[in-house]
């Protein structure tokens, strides 16, 4: 920047920053020869308003406040942000009302909602609502509050609503969530001794078989939701659909060998949302699209409320895709950091009260699969490693409450069914220890593209349960031989010894077509074969490694 400032007949600087506070940047940017920065005062970066009176604030430059949330979905707390602008008039020559981020993270309008109650509607701002609060706050600071009298006397009456209502404070779930121990978080066996009942369990083969969950989501379903929305088909109709996908999935899986099957959860539009929509206190939005990556949108639900679950979610499919088959099928669930992760989440409780109240519903569907007799119960959370924060110091706290949720949402119950977990997005390097902390009997990784890398980061921690590294990569179109997939095994092998090593794709196969899906599981399960082939009688490895060091 002072190469920029010193360049002459140049254009003023502005320099943007966001999420988060500027910590040691904040004193090196504020003696910048540029013209005005940006800073975040929201939530997390309201350190940046302590640290701008440090450094003696920005005299001479033009501040950019952030006080409106870019992020989340909540309106904002006027008297709260008027406060905030008014101590940094004093710091700076002139401050301007901003966006804490660009607003591509949120919906554009939340009027447009109107299958949500307009109790819990007036509680929300998407981009509109919020340029408006935007616009309202720099009248209120630069003509005084006078100017907007019936803005603030309508933005308390909204928080106050919110902060009262039954939907934010249900106290059977706050009862719940106080009362939670250690114990709860425990499963009832050590996995040493876990492993033997679900082994006599099961009667699986060394090196099983099996895939993360979903199967092609083809034209067909999403033809016969499109049906059922539009009233072309009733919800019987519907069903019918999904049942005959679901033998149709299990049918082809059962031909090819695979060892332990999935239903291939042609029912759930999303993984989370299809979750949202059954548990009390989350909103799904009928336009709410956001930017997810590239050309892809999605619509995250709204964690509005405290959450419950007033029925069962996936029993009913579970157990169809089980009587239907003599082989093991896996119930479906996802997490509660991903549940979180993938939605908007509350800005009046920290992430943990949140997460632990979404893992005591999950927990109840884990129950209820259990006294279903469900074979396996897999519980995904592919973002765990994405929510990571980006400052190192603020690691623990969040690996403590993820894991902590995880635990709860699968912690008690009997050693049998077997718990599994799934993980997508490399770089686990960092993270061994918390999906060691997860307790998870099996847990599938993404690893095909690193080439088993992850099962080496496992095994140099000492990982001691079961694990799939992925010999699959899902995310291309290509089919992998049964050569490369029995390579990669081979590899995985050296890393983790046979007795607890799984064999699966990378991932969930909703975005693949059949033609790839049929090719290449049937090229996978001959791989797990020929590798099986030429293990020794007492289960180790063919090439002498094995031992699970490092
Ligand atoms: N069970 C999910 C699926 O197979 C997991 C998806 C994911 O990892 N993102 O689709
Ligand atoms: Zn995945």
């Amino acid at each position: 920047y002072r190469e920029l400032g010193a360049s002459t007949d140049r254009p003023k600087l502005l320099v943007a920053s966001y999420f988060d506070r500027l910590g040691d940047a904040l004193h090196v940017l504020a003696a910048a020869p540029v013209e005005g920065l940006a800073l975040d005062f929201t939530d997390g970066a309201s350190a940046n308003l302590a640290d701008l009176a440090a450094v003696g604030g920005l005299p001479g430059k033009r501040l950019v406040a952030g006080v409106v949330n870019g992020r989340n979905v909540w309106i904002n707390d006027y008297q709260n942000s008027l406060t905030t602008l008014g101590t940094l008039l004093g710091l700076a020559d002139r401050v301007d009302v901003a966006a804490s981020c660009s607003l591509l993270h949120v919906p554009l309008d939340a009027n447009a909602e109107r299958d949500i109650d307009p109790q819990i509607r007036r509680w929300l701002a998407f981009a509109r609502q919020k340029t408006t609060e935007i616009t309202t706050l720099a009248r209120g600071l630069a003509q005084g509050t006078d100017a907007i009298t019936a803005e603030l006397a309508a933005n308390r009456a909204d928080l106050a609503s919110r902060a009262g209502s039954a939907i934010t404070h249900d106290p059977a779930v706050r009862a719940r969530t106080a009362a939670v121990t250690d114990a709860d978080g425990r499963r009832s066996q050590p996995y040493a001794r876990r492993t033997v009942a679900q082994r006599a369990h099961l009667g699986l083969p060394l090196l099983p078989t099996t895939t993360i969950g979903s199967f092609p989501q083809t034209n067909e379903l999403r033809t016969a939701r499109a049906d059922l929305r539009a009233g072309r088909i009733d919800s019987a109709g519907y069903e019918e659909r999904i049942k005959d996908e679901i033998r149709e999935v299990l049918a082809f899986q059962e031909k090819t060998g695979i060892d332990v099957l999935v239903h291939g959860e042609p029912e759930r539009n999303d993984m989370v949302q299809y979750f949202a929509e059954q548990l009390t206190g989350y909103l799904a939005t009928q336009h709410g699209w956001v930017q997810s990556y590239g050309t892809r949108y999605v619509r995250p639900p709204v964690l509005a409320g405290d959450i419950s679950r007033p029925e069962p979610m996936t029993v009913r499919w579970t157990s169809y895709a089980q009587s239907q088959t003599a082989k093991p099928v896996k119930g479906m669930l996802t997490g509660p950091v991903t549940m979180l992760a993938w939605s908007f989440v509350r800005d009046d409780q920290p992430l943990g009260d949140t997460a632990r109240q979404v893992a005591l519903a999950l927990r109840d569907e884990v129950g209820d699969l259990e006294a279903a007799g469900t074979s396996v119960i897999q519980v995904d959370e592919p973002a765990l490693r994405e929510t990571l924060p980006l400052r190192a110091a603020d690691h623990a706290e969040y690996l403590a409450w993820a894991t902590e949720s995880f635990r709860l949402t699968t912690g008690g119950g009997r050693p049998v069914p077997p718990g599994h977990t799934h993980m997508c997005y490399a770089e686990f390097g960092d993270i061994v220890q918390a999906i060691d902390d997860l307790d998870a009997d099996v847990i599938s990784l993404e690893a095909a593209r690193s080439h088993m890398q992850v099962a080496d980061e496992l095994a140099a921690h000492g990982y001691p349960r079961e694990a799939g590294p992925g010999v699959w990569d899902i995310h291309s179109p290509r089919v992998p031989s049964a050569e490369e997939a029995a390579a990669l095994l081979r590899k995985g092998l050296r890393a983790i010894p046979a007795e607890r090593l799984w064999v699966n794709p990378d991932c969930g196969l909703k975005t693949r077509g059949w033609t790839e899906t049929r090719a290449s599981l049937e090229n996978l399960v001959a791989a797990a074969h020929e590798v099986r082939a030429g293990l020794t009688s007492d289960g180790c490895c063919p090439r002498g490694g094995g031992g699970g060091g490092g």
